[in-house]
């Protein structure tokens, strides 16, 4: 922590919250492992250790869903009324705002990035999400069905929790994404065992301690940090576990399916992609590039839905792929705590080696970086801001996820042709569109096969606009009122008059 301290004013807060090894939250108490094991998470600008962890693994996860179980049949939560529930997830969103730079700064740390982006993205976002949602707790209804078996029967629906829900979140948006996860489940009266990602404990851990504040109930929310393979994966396959909502890798995202099997859990996945963000030569360019080159760059490319195949409208390719490439070199890459700091390293050691390896599959295929290509310096994880020309459609760089900051760069002539290149993928999670012609984009919006598409935007989220993906990018839609289908039973109840 030392280096850290020296740059930047830190908050007492978190200097005291790290300098103790956190424990897990079961059952409204904080508590070591069953195992008394601990493991650290890291500061990926320095790569030292942060703090240390109670390591959760099958035996925490199995008291954590006991807690979880007995909250959801016969705790005070069960008993309360919908409007009570709304204004206590109405709460935990005030919480979070007065602790707003607590938690920048958690995330600045623990995650890597800059701390003035944690300040007015992840953190504003995840406020919205729970006020969004606490809204939502009193407007859960079901329909009265006309049915056509008699006319003595009066038939209505009620829509019900699921139950107890595993919850598994990534480590890009580490509390974002426990809102995102959390704020629906509390929403429709769920029970919660959450697992936040090994590299990013942090942000998710001090949430508990405002869910308490909150005045949310014992074992409603339990967090349980640990492994993938050990603490998630127990998780995933607990027989009392009624639904698992995981965000993550496509590929982890198929093991969780296998393990949500042997219960026949309710499963909603977020997973994956390798969104084309299309740029036609109608378009504003100088908001086109800017665009293209945030829909990449932000969040150091860590984001499900960058815009990681940027096709370019042939007669305008090279003065695109110079502005974004002039973008990509404006880049401050350090840091997060530093006030310079445009973007911070990668979340971890495995990220760096896994973005350079890609940089250097890339170059032996015989693409070519205009801009970057490699590691930034030599401590930390950074890497800089690439942009790749001379792909082809078949090299991995253009087919696969890099989850960094790499966007191959691919000229187009024909429209017919750019929409079967932008859907050759397994992914359909996101997609760009620039252009002034309201038609073509309208028209282009509806042929790809994407579960969000911003046109003249990219990155616009909203706690009130669904978002999950086509394809192998995922099951369900979180935020907007159709998460809530995913944490909800439907019951028909037929009466005879
Ligand atoms: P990434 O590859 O980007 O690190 P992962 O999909 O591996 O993302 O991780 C996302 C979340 O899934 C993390 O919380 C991680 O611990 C968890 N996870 C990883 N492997 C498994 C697994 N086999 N079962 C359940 N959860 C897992």
């Amino acid at each position: 922590m030392a280096t850290v301290l020296s740059s930047v004013q830190m908050d007492n807060k978190v200097t005291s919250y790290i300098s103790k090894n956190r424990k897990m939250l079961i059952n409204g108490q904080w508590v070591e492992a069953a195992s008394g094991k601990t493991f650290p998470t890291y500061n990926p600008a320095t790569g030292e250790v942060l703090a240390r962890v109670a390591e959760g693994d099958r035996e925490d996860i199995d008291r954590a869903v006991k807690a979880a179980r007995a909250a959801f049949e016969t705790g005070p939560w069960s008993r309360m009324t919908p409007s009570e529930r709304g204004r206590m997830i109405w709460k935990l969103g005030d919480l979070l705002e007065q602790n707003l730079e607590e938690f920048a700064e958690l995330e600045m740390l623990d995650n890597g990035k800059p701390l003035k982006v944690a300040r007015v993205a992840d953190v504003p976002l995840a406020v919205d999400l729970f006020r969004y949602m606490a809204g939502w707790a009193t407007k859960i209804e079901g329909n009265t069905i006309p049915i056509s078996a008699g006319t003595k029967f009066f038939a209505y629906t009620l829509r019900q929790p699921v139950g107890v829900v595993g919850q598994i979140i990534p480590w890009n948006f580490p509390l974002l994404m426990a809102a995102w996860k959390l704020g629906p489940a509390l929403a429709t009266g769920c029970t919660v065992v959450i697992k936040p990602a090994e590299q990013t404990p942090l942000s998710c851990l001090r949430l508990g301690e405002l869910v308490q504040e909150a005045g949310i109930p014992d074992g409603v929310v339990n967090i349980v940090p640990g492994y993938g393979e050990t603490a998630g994966a127990a998780l995933a396959a607990h027989p009392d576990v009624d639904k698992v909502a995981f965000t993550g890798s496509t590929e982890v995202g198929k093991l969780i399916l296998q393990a949500a099997a042997g219960n026949l859990k309710k499963v909603s996945l977020e997973l994956g992609g390798k969104s084309p963000n299309v740029v036609f030569g109608d378009g504003d360019l100088k908001t086109a590039i800017s665009g293209s080159a945030s829909a990449i760059f932000f969040n150091h490319g860590q984001c499900c839905c960058a815009g990681s195949r940027l096709y370019v409208e042939k007669s305008i390719f090279d003065e695109v792929v110079e502005g974004v490439s002039a973008k990509a070199k404006k880049i401050n890459v350090g840091p997060g705590w530093e006030a310079s700091s445009d973007m911070g390293p990668l979340v971890s050691e495995e990220q760096l080696n896994r973005v350079c390896g890609y940089l250097e599959s890339g170059r032996s295929e015989g693409a070519k970086a205009v801009v970057g290509g490699g590691r930034h310096g030599d401590k930390g994880y950074f890497v800089q801001p690439t942009v790749l020309v001379d792909t082809n459609e078949n090299m991995k760089v253009v087919r696969e996820e890099i989850f960094g900051p790499v966007v191959s760069a691919i000229p187009f002539t024909d429209y017919d042709d750019v929409v079967r290149q932008a859907n050759d993928t397994v992914y359909g999670l996101a997609a760009g569109i620039w252009t002034r012609d309201i038609g073509k984009a309208h028209r282009l919006a509806s042929q790809l096969r994407a579960g969000t598409v911003w046109i003249n935007c990219y990155n616009i989220f909203d706690a009130a606009l669904p978002f999950g993906g086509y394809k192998q990018s995922g099951w369900g839609r979180e935020m907007g009122h159709d998460v809530l289908e995913l944490y909800t039973e439907v019951k028909s109840v037929c009466t005879a008059l």
